[in-house]
């Protein structure tokens, strides 16, 4: 296996859990709900990405490129999907905001007029054969089971909303979705930093902060968010074309955009994310694919394939703790 090429959070699933690393890594076995996720965060970060980029961040809603991403970085087939649900969430007795989004470049549709051209564009209720397939596609994506397409849109939107409301009047990041490749612990890493910033602080001061936009469900375990962290800050140390961030934010998009702060000692945290690192190597080199069970199994898209490998076991082990020692997970 070759561990030439090791991102962060590589590093943070082998920490969590060695068995879904395998399933993920070793065995490529697609993470069943992983569509969705991936769907949402990418649309999240490359929208804000975008924004900046435009250059028009400070007078346009970043909702509007949101949106844009929902249909621009999705297979076209899985857009149609998407609208289809869009659609059908709506219902389709709301002929405005079916033509709204069959035909986004009709700014203020008429129902009579406008109607007739969006069905010769596109007809989500005439083209029965592309939707079924879009259907499919859509039911291959594997939203949550309390969340569809249209729910994860609504919610990306509100997000939108919240990080305007945070950013549109501060300086734009020094660096945004900057990738970092460094050397740590005998391996060569790599990962993207979501953002740099340098806003003045509520005193006026202005500080240097890395923030990373969490859009997952789950919270981070701590051993996850100091190897992110901690990796990013040491990254950041190592290219000289970065500043290194005085403190780091984990940005909680689905908990109302709280940021949880974070700082690095350096000197203090390399011993330990060494002694990770190391742990993490040892367990790849050897093969070591022993399941670690903890309150994350409950989100595990792996969890039905590792349960019928295992054949049994208990979830519910809300207290797992890491134990450095043996760098395995015990509840
Ligand atoms: S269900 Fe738990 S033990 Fe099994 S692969 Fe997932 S995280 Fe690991």
């Amino acid at each position: 296996m070759d561990l030439s090429d090791l991102s962060a959070s590589r590093i943070n699933l082998m920490s969590k859990c060695a068995r879904a690393y395998r399933y993920a890594h070793i065995d490529r076995i697609p993470e069943p709900q992983e569509g969705a996720k991936k769907i949402f965060g990418s649309v999240v970060h490359v929208g804000v990405q975008r924004w900046y980029e435009s250059g028009r961040y400070q007078t346009e809603p970043l909702s509007k490129y949101v949106d844009a991403c929902w249909w621009e970085v999705l297979p076209r087939d899985v857009a149609i999907a998407l609208r289809h649900c869009i659609a059908a969430e709506l219902g389709t007795h709301n002929l405005l905001q079916l033509i709204k989004i069959s035909r986004p470049d009709i700014k203020q549709p008429t129902a009579t007029k406008d109607y007739q051209k969006s069905q010769q564009f596109r007809s989500f209720l005439d083209a029965q054969d592309e939707l079924t397939v879009a259907s499919g596609r859509c039911e291959e994506i594997r939203w949550t089971s309390d969340e569809n397409a249209h729910q994860a849109y609504v919610k990306s939107m509100a997000i939108a909303d919240q990080l305007q409301r945070l950013w549109q009047d501060k300086p734009a990041p020094i660096a945004v979705e900057r990738e970092v490749w460094f050397d740590f612990a005998g391996l060569r890493i790599h990962g993207f930093i979501d953002q740099i910033r340098q806003d003045p602080d509520e005193h006026g001061e202005v500080r240097v902060r890395g923030v990373d936009i969490k859009t997952g469900r789950n919270e981070l375990t701590q051993l996850e968010a100091f190897v992110q962290v901690f990796l990013y800050h040491y990254g950041c140390m190592m290219d000289e074309t970065l500043p290194t961030p005085e403190r780091w934010g984990f940005l909680i998009a689905r908990r109302g955009c709280k940021m949880q702060e974070l700082q690095v000692d350096v000197e203090r945290h390399a011993p330990l994310a060494e002694k990770i690192i190391h742990s993490v190597r040892r367990r790849v080199e050897a093969e070591d694919w022993a399941p670690s069970f903890g309150y994350w199994c409950k989100s595990c898209g792996f969890r039905q394939l590792c349960e019928s490998e295992i054949g049994f076991w208990e979830f519910g082990q809300d207290t797992a703790t890491l134990d450095l020692e043996t760098d395995r997970v015990a509840a």
